[in-house]
């Protein structure tokens, strides 16, 4: 389901060129999350006055929230290079060993995902954050003997879609821990006017809104809308992308005024249907749309949550009044009462 057009992940046809051309460089351009770049501003410029690596920073929530952008622009404000890799992509402590002892003095390391590490992989971690060490083992059995190496001083800048997802060693090692929030409507309008003229496409304002209000606050998302709706703009339209244009696109991609999608209806149709509006448990769920629960509670089930149609509870997920509404359904009170 990782193809869906709203999907939130990165997809095949996310042209990386585009998709890079489109990311902010700097603090400056990057629009909104307010209170993470007050922060970090603060603290970048405390690490660079003092000379010394920023500490570890943690960045959590959904995908396509612009965690992989901030890291780039956590480097390029210090000054210094950045190294990218992926919790899947380290198999083996040796290849994690390798990337820290290429580092750059004060450089960032970023690991996406980072939740995904090995668990020898995250222990060749914990002496690299706290004390700029690797320790090796070198032979085997009773003659072996562990070598502490030094490491330049740098920055781990971790990225999950959910902070708990991280054994708690590794999550105290970090210094900064930041959730992103998803972006309101204003601002998923600027993300994409600016998108929109980055790629020199003819945008009206009531345009960017009916894009942005189908975004799922989500800016990767956002940028993918935009560039299916300049194509039906480009031969349906003059070229110009106003309100009109733009509603009509989304429809004919099946998407509805808040960004749902067929998937998302028959998520909460199921929980009404089968399960009479709920509660029922994760797992259970999920596979009643044949889904991995994890993909629900991080990807689908945010944004959901967001709009206020589906409430987890300690019983399990809980189908609301608003999700009754939205698929035009009776909501049962008494029957709600009864179960909760
Ligand atoms: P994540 O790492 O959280 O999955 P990314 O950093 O890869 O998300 O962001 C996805 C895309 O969304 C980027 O290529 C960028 O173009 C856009 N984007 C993300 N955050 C912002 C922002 N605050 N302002 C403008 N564009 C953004």
């Amino acid at each position: 389901m990782q193809d869906r057009i709203i999907s939130a992940h990165r997809r095949e046809d996310d042209d990386l060129q585009l998709e890079q051309g489109l990311r902010p460089r700097t603090l400056q351009e990057y629009t909104g999350q307010e209170k993470i770049k007050e922060k970090l501003r603060i603290y970048i410029a405390a690490a660079r006055e003092r000379g010394e690596p920023l500490d570890h920073v943690l960045l959590y929530g959904p995908p396509g929230l612009g965690k992989t952008t901030l890291a780039h622009i956590i480097a390029y404000e210090l000054g210094v290079s950045i190294r990218v890799t992926s919790g899947p992509a380290i198999e083996r402590p040796g290849d994690l060993a390798a990337i820290l002892t290429n580092l750059g003095r004060g450089d960032v390391l970023f690991i996406d995902e980072i939740h995904r590490l090995n668990r020898a992989v995250e222990e060749i971690l914990y002496p690299a954050m706290e004390d700029f060490a690797l320790d090796i083992i070198i032979g085997k059995g009773p003659g072996a003997r562990s070598l502490r190496l030094d490491l330049p001083p740098f920055t781990l800048i971790g990225a999950t879609v959910r902070a708990g997802a991280l054994t708690s060693p590794l999550r105290d090692r970090f210094g900064v821990v930041d959730r992103l929030d998803f972006y309101t409507p204003e601002e998923l309008a600027a993300i994409i006017t600016r998108s929109a003229r980055l790629l020199n496409v003819d945008i009206r304002p009531e345009g960017a809104q009916a894009i942005a209000a189908a975004s799922r606050g989500t800016p990767r998302v956002a940028n993918r809308l935009l560039k299916r709706v300049r194509d039906y703009a480009q031969v349906m339209a003059d070229n110009v992308i106003t309100g009109p244009v733009a509603e009509e696109a989304l429809r004919m991609l099946q998407l509805d005024r808040q960004g749902l999608d067929e998937i998302d209806r028959s998520l909460l149709r199921a929980l009404i249907d089968k399960f009479e509006g709920g509660p029922v448990g994760l797992d259970t769920l999920a596979a009643s749309i044949s889904e991995e629960p994890e993909n629900l509670e991080d990807v689908y089930e945010p944004y959901l949550m967001k709009l206020g149609y589906i409430k987890r509870t300690a019983r399990g997920r809980v189908a609301t009044r608003e999700a009754y509404n939205y698929l035009g359904l009776n909501y049962r009170e008494d029957l709600q009462q009864k179960l909760w």
